[in-house]
């Protein structure tokens, strides 16, 4: 395995359990990837940005229970959403069968307008009707689709339905703007999240740093007498006659194996393979075409407490989530009080902070807290962070499934995973654990020993499983 992100390690773990002897060679100090854990100089454990999962993402969780991280993750019930006024509206599930669910809440939500809301509940009454397949999606020929700003134009969507409401959940779960955003994408968010089933919608945010939550990757590995291998980067792939015969170690050394799994990001897999393969293998040489979207993460520390929710959802501002840290890695009631408090704040697509400075973006940040947390007004920042990702996650433009490999290559022994990789979902820790699964299973295939780990979605409960049948 060359790559220690989620892809990697969840194919590691299925192989692993299959009676695979895995080597995992990891370029990094730490296992997780874009999704990892590790520690400021002054001892503090950070997220290299905070990551939240869903109710809906079965692989994910299926990999967290393989590896007895599951009890790490806690679930909420309630989404928070917050004006720049300070107002707050909620949103969560009732006993109605879904799609009716969130119903009740929505039609309270004290942010959105009358106007507002009916072209919403009518978009999302025409997702659940068709089983999460509208008919009007398709333009023209030649692969692309239409955008997801282009489809809510159609159905009529209010200018502030679409910033409070689509825009607040899509940009933050495809890390994408909605003009750039696949229709198809976005909606099977509403479908799988929000529409077909009750659970479908659940927050899950880990107790500890991502860090923490691989630890059992290891012990997998070793049961089989497989290893993990820090600091071990990988400089290319030994191809001879259509077939991987090696990977070259940056130390110079070559490991051989019987298979090889490519869990690289999909800009560094080109680099690792000869430029005549990448030249001749359509495969290869398309990825190229699979854009990045970047991520934004502030971290602040204020000298006192200054939120008392676990996480809010902010409406119409720069700054999309603000996480409790604090709160979330349950410190206790005396260190919450006596101690300084820990903030996360996440801006997803966040292109009109590349150019900005450090001081800005803070500077931005806090302005925005001063509204909605008005604690902060009188709070002494103690210490601030920004961690810009360029190359957060692969953007879902129209189009781009066309460019997502199989996970078996069409280099002989030579298998990819990554969240790029031809999953039907987008660029999330669910897509990646869905690509290390289906590459396992592509090896195990090939080996003769057919076994499934690709876990199914929810299935669709109340009315939305009648519709999706129908469909
Ligand atoms: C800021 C940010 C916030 C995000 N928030 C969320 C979220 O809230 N929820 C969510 O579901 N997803 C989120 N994501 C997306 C999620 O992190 C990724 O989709 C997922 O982690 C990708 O996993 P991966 O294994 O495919 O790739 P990666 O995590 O990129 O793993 C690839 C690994 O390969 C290693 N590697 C590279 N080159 C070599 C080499 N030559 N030799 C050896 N090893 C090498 C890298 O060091 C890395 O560890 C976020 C991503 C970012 C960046």
């Amino acid at each position: 395995m060359i790559g220690g992100g989620l892809a990697g390690l969840s194919s590691a773990v299925a192989l692993a359990e299959a009676g695979f002897r895995v080597r995992l060679l990891e370029k990094r100090p730490h296992l997780g990837g874009r999704a990892a854990s590790y520690v400021l100089p002054g001892g503090e454990h950070v997220d290299n940005c905070q990551h939240v999962t869903l109710g809906c993402c079965t692989n994910l969780a299926d990999f967290y229970r393989r590896v007895s991280a599951e009890n790490q993750i806690r679930f909420f019930d309630r989404l928070v959403f917050a004006a720049p006024d300070g107002r707050r509206g909620t949103i969560a599930a009732s006993a109605l069968p879904p799609p009716l669910h969130m119903a009740a809440s929505f039609a309270f939500f004290p942010l959105l307008g009358l106007a507002d809301k009916r072209a919403i509940a009518q978009a999302l009454l025409a997702i659940a009707r068709s089983g999460g397949n509208p008919a009007d999606l398709e333009v023209g020929g030649g692969g692309s689709g239409m955008t997801m700003l282009a489809w809510l134009e159609k159905r009529r969507q209010t200018p502030r339905a679409i910033r409070r409401f689509w825009e607040v959940i899509l940009v933050s779960a495809l890390d994408e703007q909605l003009d750039r955003i696949d229709a198809r994408y976005g909606i099977d968010v509403f479908w799988k999240a929000f529409l077909s089933t009750r659970r479908g919608y659940r927050l899950g945010i880990p107790r500890v740093p991502l860090g923490e939550l691989y630890e059992g990757c290891r012990t997998a590995l070793a049961e089989q007498g497989g290893e993990v291998q820090l600091r071990a980067g990988v400089r290319g792939f030994l191809i001879v006659d259509g077939r991987v015969e090696g990977v070259e170690r940056e130390d110079g050394s070559v490991e051989t194996a019987n298979y090889y799994l490519a869990a690289v990001p999909q800009d560094i897999l080109p680099e690792l393979l000869p430029a005549e393969v990448v030249e001749s293998e359509p495969v290869f040489s398309n990825l190229r075409h699979l854009c990045a979207s970047p991520i934004t993460g502030v971290h602040l520390w204020f000298d006192r407490t200054v939120m008392t929710e676990p996480f809010l959802t902010l409406l119409d501002s720069t700054t999309q989530w603000v996480f409790n840290k604090t709160k979330l890695y349950g410190a206790s009631a005396e260190q919450a009080e006596n101690g300084d408090q820990y903030l996360q704040l996440v801006i997803s697509a966040s292109y009109s902070l590349s150019t900005r400075s450090r001081q800005e973006i803070i500077a931005l940040c806090l302005e925005e807290l001063r509204g909605v947390l008005p604690a902060t007004r009188k709070a002494k920042l103690v210490k601030g962070t920004v961690v810009k990702e360029m190359s957060a996650t692969f953007s879902p433009m129209p189009g781009s499934d066309r460019w997502r490999p199989a996970q078996k290559s069409p280099i002989a022994a030579l298998f990819l995973a990554g969240d790029w990789t031809s999953t039907g979902w987008p660029s999330t820790m669910e897509g990646a654990v869905r690509s290390g699964y289906l590459a396992a299973e592509a090896i195990l295939s090939d080996a003769g020993m057919p076994r499934k780990f690709l876990q199914p979605d929810l299935r669709p409960e109340g009315l939305a499983r009648l519709w999706a049948h129908e469909t």
